[in-house]
């Protein structure tokens, strides 16, 4: 289950329609509770889409990025606890690409951007080998 500040998904929502017709990614950091699964969003960190040439349906981070985000991360007490990223003029349901750069144990917010403005957006986990939706407790 992921909690999350509604203030963080309008900044993904911003952030996805000023990256329009692009994707847009980046990190969501906060905390996890192992024992009741939940993870608890504290704040977005936009990350470059390193995809250049197909950036209108792909993204990929940089392994630098990923670093640099796990080390400020670290130095505010938290946790990278999943990414995010936009579909322009898709869906938000994962791709077969998603799905297999996806990891356990994170939440992976996907928000739909139609024709420049962000509509619907969900978060999915891994369960097992593929996406499932994730319950979202917005705080
Ligand atoms: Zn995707």
């Amino acid at each position: 289950m992921l909690k999350i500040k509604k203030e963080l998904i309008k900044q993904i929502a911003d952030q996805g329609e000023k990256g329009y017709p692009y994707e847009i990614c980046g990190f969501i950091l906060g905390k996890i509770d192992y024992e009741s699964n939940i993870r608890t969003a504290l704040e977005i960190y936009q990350v470059e889409n390193q995809n250049k040439e197909r950036a209108n349906d792909r993204f990929e981070i940089d392994p630098k990025d990923y670093l640099k985000v796990e080390e400020y991360a670290d130095s505010k007490d938290m946790q990278i606890i999943g990414i995010y990223h936009t579909h322009p003029d898709h869906p938000d349901r994962p791709s077969q690409t998603d799905l297999m750069f996806a990891q356990p144990d994170m939440s992976y917010i996907i928000m739909s951007v139609k024709k420049g403005k962000a509509e619907n957006w969900r978060s999915w986990e891994l369960v097992g080998n593929r996406f499932e939706k994730e319950e979202v407790d917005i705080i």
